[in-house]
């Protein structure tokens, strides 16, 4: 049994900071000692442009390669897509191509098992893998939560996301249903968060009231910074490119969260045993 953890980071909206949280999430647990692979699933391969790999196109095997084969059961080196960050983290790349994926994908056998299938050929290597969502509940994000143990939703603290979540609710609860049981929601990042703002502080609180007795929110919330949206053109981490910065600081924290739930469910006994 491999002790890795799959997080799929999923909202379908887009800008809530999925993408800057799964990269800065990532090179956070590495620099606690942890082995992380992190997967872009979205065709706009963000996270893989933000990571310093821009030309995503010019490479020569990223994800929509490894889901072409290993739908039509071809052999092909596994790793071969692995490209390593000097933080410390791996990434399976994405690119454009991805979006032809999706009409393969429709017509399919066993179609939303594909990337849980290739991940179960590598995942013993890391501790955490991390699968960066496409903004939308495409069949690409089906994948991603088909291959999760967890999900975690970052949400745009300025403003009431109460339709939206209902829908990734829905969405989650119907994919246990029929076919990842297990899948967990992990808990809401609050980011891109003006406290000084009252919109940011109630929006905040509503959450909290509203959803709070069923979902767990983070207690960090991720400060908006103008040098966080630098960190994708400069291919870093907050870390790195601003380290002692609050948002720096902010993800520091939300990593040890992150690590201190994985720790108590580690100690909890599985669950129908
Ligand atoms: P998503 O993946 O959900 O679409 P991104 O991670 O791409 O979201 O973030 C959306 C935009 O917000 C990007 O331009 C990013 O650089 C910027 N951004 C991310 N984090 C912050 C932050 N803490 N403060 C300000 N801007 C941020
Ligand atoms: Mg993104």
């Amino acid at each position: 049994m491999s002790n890795c953890k799959v997080t799929a980071i999923c909202n379908q909206k887009g800008g809530v900071t999925k993408t800057t949280t799964t990269a800065n999430l990532g090179i956070g647990l590495a620099m606690q000692g942890k082995k992380v692979l992190l997967v872009d699933i979205d065709p706009q391969a963000d996270l893989t442009a933000s990571l310093g790999w821009p030309n995503s196109d010019a490479l020569p095997m990223t994800l929509a390669d490894i889901m072409e084969k290993t739908l039509h059961d071809e052999n092909f080196e596994h790793y071969g897509a692995i490209l390593r960050h000097d933080e410390g983290v791996d990434l399976i790349p994405s690119s454009i191509e991805l979006s032809g994926m999706e009409m393969s994908l429709v017509n399919a056998m066993s179609r939303e098992f594909t990337l849980r299938n290739y991940l179960e050929l590598i995942k013993h290597n890391y501790d955490h893998v991390l699968i960066d969502c496409p903004p939308s509940l495409s069949m690409l994000t089906i994948n991603a939560l088909a291959a999760a143990d967890s999900v975690i939703v970052p949400v745009q603290a300025q403003y009431l996301p109460a339709k939206g979540m209902t829908q990734l609710m829905r969405t989650i609860g119907k994919i246990r249903k029929q076919i990842n049981p297990n899948l967990k929601v992990d808990g809401v990042l609050l980011t891109l968060a003006d406290m000084r703002t009252n919109l940011a502080r109630a929006t905040a609180e509503t959450l909290r009231q509203q959803y709070g007795s069923m979902l767990k929110i983070y207690k960090t919330q991720i400060p908006v910074a103008v040098k966080a949206a630098e960190i994708s053109a400069a291919g870093q981490s907050i870390f790195a490119y601003d380290k002692g910065s609050k948002v720096a600081q902010a993800y520091a924290e939300f990593t040890k969260e992150v690590l201190a739930d994985g720790e108590r469910a580690k100690n909890k006994p599985a669950p129908g045993r």
